[in-house]
């Protein structure tokens, strides 16, 4: 195999990520400090929530959420198959039941007309996954939510920073979760964050990720008191102040980091608006801005034909990705839940299609250009 030259996504670290992670390590906190309070301050107010729940994961984001919003044994919780597993694992992990929606065949977002089919009396939430960093329709999604009673919860691991309608992901849901992943638009390592206008909500959730302890280490120790309360079972989802110094230092960079990203995709865009055979997402009019945490692309043919072009590309040291595997059909949620093929029509087919080109800021206009370059050679 040959090494991958160009990967599909990367972190990008300067001086001062790592003079700021450094800091904390000369400091007296190296968990449970000051460091965590200054991410989440700055990633709520940057989304305009005030309300910020930061964990060790996107995926224990998400299952604080589920927590939250109280999803337990006999609840179905409604989520797109065009997503990563964990979106619907959290649902999983708290005793419900996932619900699969398909989506769009445009731009791979959960279809409301697929989601509106599918409550039931059971149904006790949605999660909208901004997929590749397009904000799902949340003017439709919030009117549903409202009209039915459900819980409306964002997985936007893919869409820190993006805007539909000129309002920012984060507040349009009634609570948001992101990722801060090494390919995503930020990192901390491994890390997340839940945000949320709702204080009952975040309260549960900074217990949650505490064992379901009322107060953590840091307050007792300010306090002078050994006394706390166990009040709920909870988990260790906390993440440290190395991490979270890292994450503050990153957040000064996110909006230059997805103009990067915007350029990428538009030169992408530029070479295959002349192409017949490999077709971007559509971008829709409400998305004002797009954070391009993946670029994907269907290639017109089938499975077989996909399969060639992404050994072709990484052949050539490009490492094309593909996201994703409808959940549905992967063994676990077969076994379990008896989903098969057929449940989502148009996920199932735009998976036998789609592609994921590398996007991620560090990436030069010469290694889109060989990327375009080697796919031509190849589609072509
Ligand atoms: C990355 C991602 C997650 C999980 O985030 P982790 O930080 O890796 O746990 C969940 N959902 C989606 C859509 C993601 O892209």
């Amino acid at each position: 195999m040959k090494e991958i030259t160009i990967p599909y996504g990367r972190q990008t670290i300067d001086e001062l990520d790592i003079e700021a992670v450094t800091n904390v390590l000369r400091s007296n906190w190296l968990t449970t400090g000051p460091a965590v309070s200054t991410f989440e301050n700055g990633v709520k107010n940057y989304v305009g929530v005030n309300h910020g729940v930061a964990v060790s994961s996107g995926t224990a984001a998400l299952h604080c959420a589920m927590k939250a919003i109280g999803i337990g044994k006999g609840d179905e919780v409604i989520v797109p198959t065009m997503t990563f597993a964990a979106t619907a694992n959290a649902v999983v992990f708290e005793g419900g039941t996932p619900v699969f929606a398909d989506v769009d065949p445009d731009t791979l977002l959960i279809d409301e007309a697929s989601v509106e089919s599918l409550i039931t009396p059971k149904t006790k939430a949605v999660v909208a996954v901004d997929f590749a960093g397009q904000p799902c329709d949340y003017g439709t999604l919030r009117r549903l939510a409202d009209e039915r009673g459900i819980v409306l919860v964002s997985d936007a691991c893919h869409a820190l920073g993006a805007e539909y309608d000129g309002r920012k992901v984060g507040a349009l849901a009634d609570i948001t979760l992101f990722s801060f992943h090494p390919v995503k638009h930020i990192t901390t390592g491994e890390g997340g964050m839940a945000v949320t206008a709702d204080k009952t909500y975040a309260d549960t959730m900074f217990r949650f990720r505490n064992h379901g302890i009322t107060s953590d280490f840091r307050d007792r120790e300010e306090k002078g008191s050994w006394y706390y309360e166990m009040v709920d079972l909870g988990y260790n989802y906390r993440i440290s102040d190395l991490q979270c110094a890292l994450g503050t230092a990153q957040l000064s960079r996110l909006d230059e980091f997805i103009k990067r990203r915007q350029q990428i995709a538009h030169i992408y865009d530029r070479h295959f608006a002349a192409w017949e055979n490999v077709t971007p997402l559509t971008v829709k009019s409400s998305t004002t801005r797009h954070a391009f945490h993946l670029y994907v692309v269907k290639l017109s043919g089938g499975l077989r034909e996909r399969d060639e072009v992404f050994r072709y590309l990484r052949k050539r040291g490009i490492g094309v990705n593909l996201h994703y595997i409808p959940v549905h059909l992967h063994p676990f949620y077969k076994k379990r839940f008896g989903y098969d093929h057929g449940l989502c029509p148009s996920a199932e087919d735009a998976y036998k299609t789609i592609l994921t080109l590398p996007v991620f800021p560090g990436l030069s206009d010469n290694d889109v250009e060989t990327v375009v370059s080697s796919l031509k050679d190849y589609v072509k």
